[in-house]
């Protein structure tokens, strides 16, 4: 959609493409490799966001369009050409389009350029082979020079060519000649981008410390970069950008100038009067909200004025701009890092290499921006290019891959049947898995049985008889309503999808059926109707068909609970999201037993203590919600129920659920069996039926929410770091033992010390690899204390303790040591 063209501020719109066909190493975007079957649902996404904000008189005509990802060209050009109609654009706007050099085909061009696109980027990062390997890019070198003479034969009005610095088994002279290569292409590119290789968290790249870039060599071939460059005529415009006169990136330009753009897609970022916003991460998510009629927004944030005028500077001193001398302060520090000019102060090239340590010093309240537009903008949210990583920054990127990379990586959890080729939705856990989970169920035990007087445990049996389940509506009611996508026919849960086939996006499905979710099985050797037996799908009703032999062998009367924890099983239509929803999994349930006239007031109760458990155990308060069910959500038997939820990187969803399930069960119970199932008073000569109030939780869905919220990524020691900040109460081991050297003379001490703390933490013993890498190793395990022996405790008779979230390290006499760490795990 072109319009008229009147001058006005220039405005951006960034158009997220979340597609890849392989994942750079390196690469910490969110960006995925087996979503391509969204496409067109994507497209239809993105164009429904537009429509939406053109609609809303939200979208001023863009005067730049950058498709970025991911990979855009990924995307087939038709589907770019409808997103790229949708958005109003100012006559002569620029329209960029990412393009991996591999796609960058004649055809494909012409396409492009029919569809408006005004400027390609070509994903070049080097032309020697070898770098290329190492940095996991598919095309080969001469595939760039081809890619390169298409883009310069195909008539668009600029083109760029981006180069990365510092990939593994790149030399001086291999960097030479990929930008000698470049220059001496027929055509040579009228912009250049050269970005040093950054090694984000949480990519393959940062576990692989051998390979990561030397910031020495990057800085000298970032020098001989600008060099070579500057000599052959380009412009250096910010500190990864240079560009022939008339060249400048626009879209680029709006950024630094700190302008108002739009993001589109998921997980894209806009700004506008002050405010800024993100979509939701995940395009399955994107999709779904916008197919459901709801905004993508996932969160927004709205700057103070200081925080707008330092962000402005900091954008600007990136560029050959550079600030108002005011902004930087006469320090010797300094020195050869800006030139002051003109009432300017510019970044040297040497400058350029250390551009954060300027960056800090400057003084957002003593400058002016020098009669620039100011409008507040983004440093992280920037579109395009993604920023630099910060290190405080919480891992946004792809979290859930994160944390199932790491519980395959570590051991916490696997593919169950794996060498089978798995069997889907069940899952085994690891050495470090199975403890974590045991923990988590600890802790659960020890709130609602051991610390309590009222409520006793109870173990009953997976499997049960028709009559159980009958009796308590599950023949008739354990359903959920199931339908089947009519175009690629998937079967899916209706009530999980919002009216769109995650699988292809398509609307369209046949009528909902009651599908039962218990498992059917035969006991005994004859498979015929009266050897039919379930497996449970829940562990409520063994407390309620043992109510009364609990009530005669403990003499306990209301209130009073039963409390189990065992695995259930549901032959789910749609299991998904790793652990969250499997056909196998664990609960912690309690059937809390009260007089019926006092039910509100213990559901209001066990509602508090419920959500106080997690946030006790370490989970983040903004992260956890109660949601109340509306009256058309309950089940059958409740006359209430809220949900404790996580915000899960999908967005909110249950951890568990609290309900009051009246008398329901009891009553049900007493009339199949014909068994009283009620309570005397004695001291009110009353019988009655009592109440029940639940919180039933999921302990293995439990376990990934400690995991999500404890995954983090900081630096130590200039390093980047995993570290699993769990309680201690839940990390898989307590405490590691790690003599430094594998030297013999260690060995008696530390099998002293090991000995000592055995009986009372679980504790890991790692005698392999450097010291450091055995500290990483305990962080991304979630080890809170380290034990280090040395030669020195050969002496002294003491060793180092080390606190995994500060890496604070103190001196402990052996024989203090386990008052030490009970001490830190009391007060944890
Ligand atoms: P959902 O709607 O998420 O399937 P539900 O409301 O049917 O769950 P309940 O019957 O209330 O679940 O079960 C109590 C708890 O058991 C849930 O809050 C959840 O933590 C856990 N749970 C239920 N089904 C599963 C499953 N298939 N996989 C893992 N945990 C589950």
């Amino acid at each position: 959609m072109t319009t008229g063209g009147r001058t006005r501020a220039p405005f951006g719109v960034y158009v997220h493409v979340p597609f890849c066909r392989s994942r750079c190493d390196y690469c910490a975007f969110a960006a995925y490799t087996d979503r391509d079957h969204l496409m067109e649902a994507y497209t239809r996404a993105c164009v429904e966001e537009l429509t939406a904000a053109v609609a809303g008189e939200d979208l001023p005509e863009a005067t730049s369009v950058f498709f970025g990802g991911g990979t855009p060209s990924r995307l087939p050009p038709d589907l770019l050409a409808a997103i790229l109609d949708a958005v109003p654009r100012a006559d002569g706007a620029e329209v960029t389009v990412e393009c991996n050099p591999e796609d960058a085909g004649p055809d494909r061009l012409d396409r492009y350029r029919r569809a408006g696109v005004t400027r390609i980027s070509l994903g070049v990062q080097s032309t020697v082979p070898h770098v290329l390997d190492g940095l996991g890019r598919r095309h080969t070198a001469g595939a760039v020079t081809a890619a390169a003479r298409s883009v310069a034969a195909a008539g668009f009005a600029s083109w760029n060519l981006d180069l990365i610095i510092g990939g593994a088994g790149e030399t001086d002279a291999d960097w030479e000649r990929s930008l000698a290569d470049l220059l001496a292409l027929e055509d040579p590119p009228p912009h250049v981008s050269a970005y040093s290789l950054t090694v984000e968290p949480g990519t393959p790249l940062a576990d692989d410390p051998a390979r990561h870039p030397d910031d020495d060599v990057q800085a000298r071939r970032y020098e001989t970069a600008d060099a070579v460059l500057t000599a052959a005529g380009y412009r250096w415009e910010e500190i990864s950008n240079w560009a022939r006169p008339g060249h400048e990136c626009r879209h680029n330009r709006l950024y630094w100038d700190q302008g108002e753009y739009r993001g589109i897609g998921s997980a894209a970022h806009s700004h506008r009067n002050g405010r800024r916003w993100w979509n939701v991460r995940t395009p399955d998510r994107y999709v779904r909200e916008l197919a459901a009629g709801r905004s993508p927004v996932g969160g927004e944030e709205v700057l103070t004025d200081d925080q707008r005028r330092f962000e402005a500077l900091a954008l600007r001193i990136r560029t050959r701009e550079g600030v108002p001398t005011g902004a930087l302060p006469d320090d010797p520090d300094l020195e050869g890092l800006v030139d002051r000019r003109g009432g300017r102060a510019v970044l040297t090239v040497r400058g350029r290499l250390l551009a954060n340590a300027v960056t800090v010093r400057l003084d957002a309240g003593a400058a002016s921006l020098g009669g620039r537009p100011a409008p507040g903008g983004p440093v992280r949210s920037l579109p395009m290019p993604e920023p630099e990583s910060t290190t405080d920054a919480p891992p946004t990127g792809d979290l859930m891959e994160k944390v199932v990379g790491l519980c395959k990586r570590r051991g916490f959890i696997f593919q169950s049947a794996e060498i089978y080729g798995g069997f889907r939705s069940t899952y085994d856990y690891g050495p470090l898995g199975v403890n974590l989970l045991r923990n988590v169920k600890n802790a659960w035990w020890e709130a609602m049985v051991q610390r309590r007087s009222d409520v006793v445990g109870l173990d009953a049996a997976i499997l049960s008889p028709p009559s159980v389940w009958q009796a308590s509506g599950h023949l008739a009611n354990f359903t959920d309503p199931l339908v089947d996508c009519r175009n690629c026919h998937q079967r899916w849960r209706q009530d999980k999808i919002d009216g769109v086939c995650p699988n292809c996006g398509s609307t369209e499905f046949t009528e909902a059926r009651a599908f039962n979710l218990m498992f059917k099985t035969h006991a005994g050797p004859l498979e015929d109707e009266g050897a039919v037996a379930y497996l449970r799908p829940e562990t409520a009703q063994g407390m309620f068909i043992n109510f009364v032999n609990v009530l005669q062998t403990t003499r306990k009367k209301p209130p009073f609970g039963i409390a189990q924890v065992g695995k259930s099983f549901r032959n789910e239509i749609t299991p998904q999201n790793f652990v969250f929803r499997t056909r196998e999994f664990e609960q912690m349930e309690m059937e809390f037993f009260v007089p019926p006239a006092e039910a509100q007031t213990w559901f209001e109760y066990w509602l508090e203590e419920r959500f106080q458990w997690y946030l006790g155990l370490g989970i983040p308060a903004d992260k956890l919600r109660l949601r109340h069910h509306d009256p058309d959500e309950l089940s059958h038997y409740s006359a209430g129920t809220a949900d404790v939820e996580f915000l899960f990187p999908w967005g909110w969803d249950e951890l568990e659920g609290i309900a009051n399930r009246t008398d329901f069960d009891l009553k049900a119970h007493a009339a199949a069996s014909g068994e009283k199932l009620d309570y005397f008073d004695p001291v009110t000569n009353e019988r009655y039926t009592p109440y029940v109030i639940e919180p039933a939780a999921g302990a293995t869905r439990t376990m990934m929410a400690f995991l999500l919220a404890a995954y983090d990524e900081d630096e130590v020691g200039g390093e980047p770091r995993t570290v699993l900040r769990i309680h201690p109460r839940l990390a898989p081991y307590q405490v590691a033992v790690l003599p430094l050297s594998k030297k013999e003379s260690l060995e008696p001490l530390s099998q002293r010390v090991l000995s000592l703390l055995q009986p009372h933490f679980m504790v890991d013993y790692d005698v392999t690899q450097g010291i450091g890498k055995r500290y990483r190793r305990q962080d991304e395990v979630g080890t809170p204390w380290c034990v280090t022996i040395d030669f020195d405790s050969l002496e002294d008779d003491a060793v180092t303790v080390r606190e995994r979230d500060s890496t604070d390290q103190v001196r402990v006499p052996v024989d203090g040591l386990l008052a030490e760490l009970r001490s830190r795990m009391d007060g944890a």
